[in-house]
Formats: structure tokens, C-alpha cells, sequence
């Protein structure tokens, strides 16, 4: 059951579910799913799987090769994001620093650039070895090839088309990491560490995470159910009509604002939905109530408040949390 290989602990069965290797196992799920659906499979650390589960095949790749050269990090799909986080840091590495915490694999890494305290996958990377499925031939992506956003890239865009096979990311050899984050260096004068050496940044990281978030293994989520709506300066000034002092950050011509202020300020944090909930922790966490969520109670939670928000702010909120099987 795929409930028991994601990070809400939802989901029914695959129709097939396949562990591949290589790319010639790759090519081989290729060609058994050309009439059927194929869906791949990382750490289920973003996605929301219907009871039903999902037709057709599930592939998940299980090579954990690393190779650290220099400062270039190599790495199959499989390798777990977080123990290639430690490793960089280990070889005294920087760049993904921030990163540390986040569940889930490289190869699905570059999917939706994952991001955290001031740093986002594409600040490093640098090529991937990705199937190509429409043109039936494994090819090199380079980071414009990637279309790289906010919580975004081409293989959302063209979901299914791509089975990542392998990643390259580019760091520093420095040890005196760049805080660009508030909480981060607030956490950081805090604990009296004033030149944070990339060990103090992970380990910060990770505690102010265990702080905040609920951890999956024993309260099944996906991490930030939403993305941080990015709106107009116009928007921006007629959302502060309605609801007074924002938190803000410019992005461009653009302002972000945190998803999770708005859902707390429409009064839906700690709310409870049937089986599933707000967390009371981070309102933009959407939990498994009791080990016991249906999936469609989570769909439907997120759908509530999306209708909320939209009609007390005017803002579209979009699941950043992919949905799959519904
Ligand atoms: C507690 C918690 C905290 C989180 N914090 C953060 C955070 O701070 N920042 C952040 O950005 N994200 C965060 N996330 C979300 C999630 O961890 C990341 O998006 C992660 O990259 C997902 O990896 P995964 O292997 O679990 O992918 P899955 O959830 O298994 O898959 C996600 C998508 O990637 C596709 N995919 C997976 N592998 C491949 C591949 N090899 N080739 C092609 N497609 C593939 C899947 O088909 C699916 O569409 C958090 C999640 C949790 C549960």
C-alpha cells in the first residue's frame, strides 16, 4: 500500500509497483507503462495519494550512489536529500546548508526546486540525466532547461515526462556560510553564535524545523500544504485594507506573503475537518488526525480553506503538495 511509503501515511495500492536500478530498468518500466499511466516515486514527502491509490505503474529508483569530487556532488535519484546534506558538510561544503531537514530524494529535489531559509536547489545545481519519455532517449538538463521558480520547474509543468536518473549540484568550498534568513540569524545572536560554521547553520536549521513542524513519522503531513502566494503591489495594498499589518517579502515587481498567516488569520489553525486538520503547531500544515485520515478529508480540508481564504482576501492559494490518484 502506498499509505505506508508516504509522509502523510495515506494512500491505496499501486496496480504495479517496480524498485529500478538503472536506466535499463528504467527503460523497461518505459516501455511497460506506454499505454498506461507511470507515476515516480521518491520519498512520498509531497504528495497527497487518494484511497484509491493509482493506476497503472509505480516506479520508485533505489540506487543511493553519491560521488563527491571537489566540489561537485554526483548523485543518483535514490540518494536520501538529507544524508547528502550532511555529506557536503562533512567535505566542508556550502551551498545547501539550509537545506538540511528536508525529507524526500534528490532526484525529486529539482522538481519543485525544494527551499528553505534563504536557499533553493537551484542555487547549486548544475546538469541532470533525465528519460525523457515523449522522446524515448535518456538526455543532459542543464538549469535553464529547468525552468527553475518558486516552488516550480519544467517537470511540473510537463509532469510525467521526465524520470530523473541522476543529479549534479555545484557548491563552495567555504566554511563561513552567508545567513540570509531573519529566523535563522535571530536563532543564531540567540545561541551566542556569532560566525556560524556550517555545522552550527545545520544544526540550527534542523532544531528551529523540529520546532516548527510536526514531524511525519509520528503525525502524517507533507510538509507545507501551500505555496506562499506571490501578488501585485496593487493586490498588495488592497490586501492590507482588509486585514491591516502583512508580513511581506519583495520579490521583484511582486510581494510574497506567508500562506500560513493568512490561513491562521481566517481563524483555520488547529481547526479539525473529519479526519484531517490544520496543525495548531504551523497553520500551513495539513495533518493525518490520528493515524485515521482519509485522503479525500485532506482534499477537502485543503479545498475549504483555499474557498475561505479566496473569499476573505481575494487570494488564490495553491497546493504546493501534489495530488495524486483523486
Ligand atoms: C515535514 C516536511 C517538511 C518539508 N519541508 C520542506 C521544505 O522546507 N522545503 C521544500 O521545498 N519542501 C519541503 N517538504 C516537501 C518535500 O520534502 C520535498 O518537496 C521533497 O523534495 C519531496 O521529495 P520526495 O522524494 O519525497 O518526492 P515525492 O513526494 O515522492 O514526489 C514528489 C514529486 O516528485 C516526482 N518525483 C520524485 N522522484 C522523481 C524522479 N526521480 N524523477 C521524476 N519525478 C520524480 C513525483 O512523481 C512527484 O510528482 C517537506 C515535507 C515534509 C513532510
Amino acid at each position: 500500500m502506498l499509505r505506508d511509503l508516504t509522509t502523510f501515511h495515506l494512500g491505496g495500492p499501486a496496480e504495479l509497483y517496480l524498485e529500478v536500478k538503472n536506466k535499463k530498468d528504467i527503460i523497461y518500466a518505459h516501455n511497460l507503462a506506454k499505454k498506461i499511466n507511470l507515476f515516480v516515486l521518491g520519498g512520498g514527502s509531497d504528495i497527497l495519494v487518494s484511497d484509491k491509490g493509482i493506476k497503472g505503474i509505480v516506479i520508485k529508483i533505489i540506487d543511493k550512489t553519491l560521488k563527491i569530487k571537489g566540489n561537485i556532488l554526483v548523485g543518483r535519484a535514490g540518494v536520501v536529500w538529507d544524508y547528502l546534506v550532511e555529506k557536503s558538510i562533512q567535505k566542508g561544503l556550502s551551498g545547501i546548508e539550509c537545506l538540511s531537514g528536508i525529507p524526500g530524494t534528490l532526484g525529486a529535489a529539482p522538481i519543485q526546486n525544494i527551499g528553505a531559509y534563504g536557499q533553493e536547489l537551484a542555487d547549486t545545481f548544475e546538469s541532470l540525466i533525465a528519460f525523457d519519455r515523449k522522446n524515448n532517449e535518456f538526455i543532459k538538463m542543464n538549469k535553464k532547461d529547468c525552468r527553475f521558480a518558486y516552488r516550480d520547474s519544467i517537470f511540473k509543468k510537463e509532469a510525467g515526462r521526465y524520470i530523473i536518473f541522476e543529479v549534479t549540484l555545484k557548491l563552495k568550498k567555504d566554511n563561513t556560510p552567508k545567513i540570509k534568513y531573519d529566523s535563522l540569524s535571530f536563532y543564531l545572536n540567540e545561541n551566542g553564535i556569532n560566525n556560524p560554521s556550517l555545522w552550527d547553520v545545520r544544526n540550527a536549521v534542523l532544531a528551529i524545523r523540529k520546532a516548527k513542524l510536526e514531524d511525519w513519522n509520528i503525525i502524517g503531513n507533507a510538509g507545507s500544504f501551500f505555496k506562499n502566494p506571490e501578488i501585485s503591489k496593487n493586490d498588495f495594498q488592497k490586501l492590507k485594507k482588509i486585514i491591516g499589518e502583512v508580513p511581506a517579502y519583495p520579490t521583484g515587481n511582486k510581494v510574497k506573503i506567508p500562506a500560513a498567516f493568512l490561513i491562521e488569520k481566517a481563524g483555520w489553525k488547529g481547526k479539525s475537518f473529519k479526519t484531517a486538520a490544520v496543525s495548531d503547531k504551523h497553520a500551513l500544515i495539513l495533518i493525518n488526525l490520528g493515524g485515521k485520515a482519509k485522503a479525500n478529508d485532506i482534499k477537502n480540508l485543503a479545498e475549504k480553506i483555499v474557498l475561505d481564504v479566496k473569499q476573505k482576501y481575494k487570494i488564490k492559494l495553491v497546493p504546493e503538495v501534489q495530488l495524486i490518484g483523486f
